[in-house]
């Protein structure tokens, strides 16, 4: 077994954060909202960043105990096809979507490397910002991705506990912990501009896992100190396969988290998705997140409608139950309705480098044809 690095057990960098998460800690939540709220409103603005999921395919080799994809569930697999792609991009840019993130299980025959590479560059000719939650890739990989248009990754450690992870992780290639650890290095060494990292808070010790989150954050912070970085604090959710998250975390413990993280990392982008319910994200807007995904399906494809005539058992099951299930354009109007500004699109396609050219194109083609006519966009 490889040794862990040097930069996950130095626990030098965490004192004040351990101590803002310290059951015990002298810190009131209200005390840390407050701070947490100030620290938002003076970096970020009164605004909230919005993007949503596309799952391209549930295939997967590899058997995570707690997700509802894992290789020996009794789940329909299927994959998109481009002409599926396309429908499902253009069902999302009617709600007025215009960040994208792609999602695969890891690598199988039917969802390889070749199949997610065709995926992107279909997704960056229709969207401004394309960003990939897939299985790990290498330096070169990643290049290519980035040439087509791929400006950003999410990759979760799940849980840096190495015990815990060994244990969940029961087969296939994300059994390596290492070579997970590393991956979202690899990607910014590729020419990916951004990397979201996170834990899945319920399968093992939630304070543990968010210190060696912070202490990820700040290598890859150091070591590329020109990487866009991001961090998500997603909760176990029902999914098939009934996993019961042994270090369950409750709403208080989970805004703790996220008002010691904005005030330990003032400028990252904290990001909350629809596994929370309505109210704890509103909750949390202003507090501390600053991107959160709206309307999200958790099926492959799932924007378009449902075919008909299917039965309950032939339809198929998402990743995980989502909680918030308000329409894009109900989503915006919370936000409005507490004063902060929902954004679908605060960056120029300039910035995406290879894609730009294929998406001014595009975008010139549709000059006749509204982008998001039916949902009010807010930006
Ligand atoms: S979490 Fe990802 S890698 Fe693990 S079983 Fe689910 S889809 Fe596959």
């Amino acid at each position: 077994m490889n040794a862990l690095p040097q930069w996950l057990t130095d626990t030098r960098d965490t004192a004040a954060l351990a101590a803002m998460l310290a059951p015990a800690s002298p810190r009131s939540l209200e005390a840390l909202a407050a701070e947490s709220r100030a620290m938002t409103l003076r970096r970020f603005g009164r605004t909230m960043a919005l993007y949503a999921p596309l799952y391209l395919s549930n295939y997967c080799s590899s058997g995570c105990a707690y997700c509802g994809f894992a290789s020996d569930r009794k789940t329909p697999r299927h994959r998109l096809e481009p002409e599926e792609i396309r429908r499902e991009l253009a069902a999302m840019r009617k709600l007025g979507i215009s960040d994208v993130l792609l999602l695969t299980g890891e690598r199988t025959a039917a969802a390889d490397f070749d199949y997610l590479h065709r995926c992107v560059a279909i997704a960056a000719e229709e969207m401004p910002r394309v960003s990939v939650e897939a299985f790990p890739m290498s330096v070169s990989e990643y290049r290519r991705l980035a040439d087509c248009g791929c400006t950003g990754i999410t990759i979760y450690q799940e849980t840096y506990n190495r015990e815990r992870y060994e244990e969940l992780h029961r087969w296939g290639p994300k059994k390596d912990f290492i070579d997970r650890l590393e991956t979202p290095a690899r990607a910014l060494e590729g020419g990916i501009k951004s990397v979201g990292l996170g834990v899945l808070l319920g399968l093992s010790d939630p304070v543990e896992d968010a210190l060696c989150l912070y202490r990820h954050l700040r290598h890859l912070g150091r070591t590329y100190w020109r990487a866009g970085l991001s961090l998500s604090f997603p909760r176990m959710r029902p999914q098939t396969g009934g996993y019961e998250p042994p270090f369950p975390v409750d709403d208080q413990l989970l805004a703790r988290i996220i008002f010691a993280f904005r005030i330990a990392l003032p400028d990252t982008e904290l990001v909350l998705s629809t596994r929370e319910s309505a109210t704890f994200r509103d909750g949390m807007a202003g507090l501390g997140i600053t991107r959160m995904s709206v309307e999200s399906k958790t099926t492959v494809g799932g924007y378009c409608e449902n075919e008909e005539g299917e039965s309950e058992e032939q339809r198929e099951k998402g990743q995980f139950e989502i909680s918030d299930d308000r329409t894009a354009r109900e989503f915006c109007a919370a936000m409005r309705a507490m004063n902060i500004d929902p954004v679908f699109k605060n960056w120029e396609p300039s910035y995406n480098g290879a894609s730009a050219t294929i998406h001014h194109e595009r975008e010139a083609d549709r000059s006749v044809t509204p982008i998001t006519p039916e949902a009010e966009p807010c930006h």
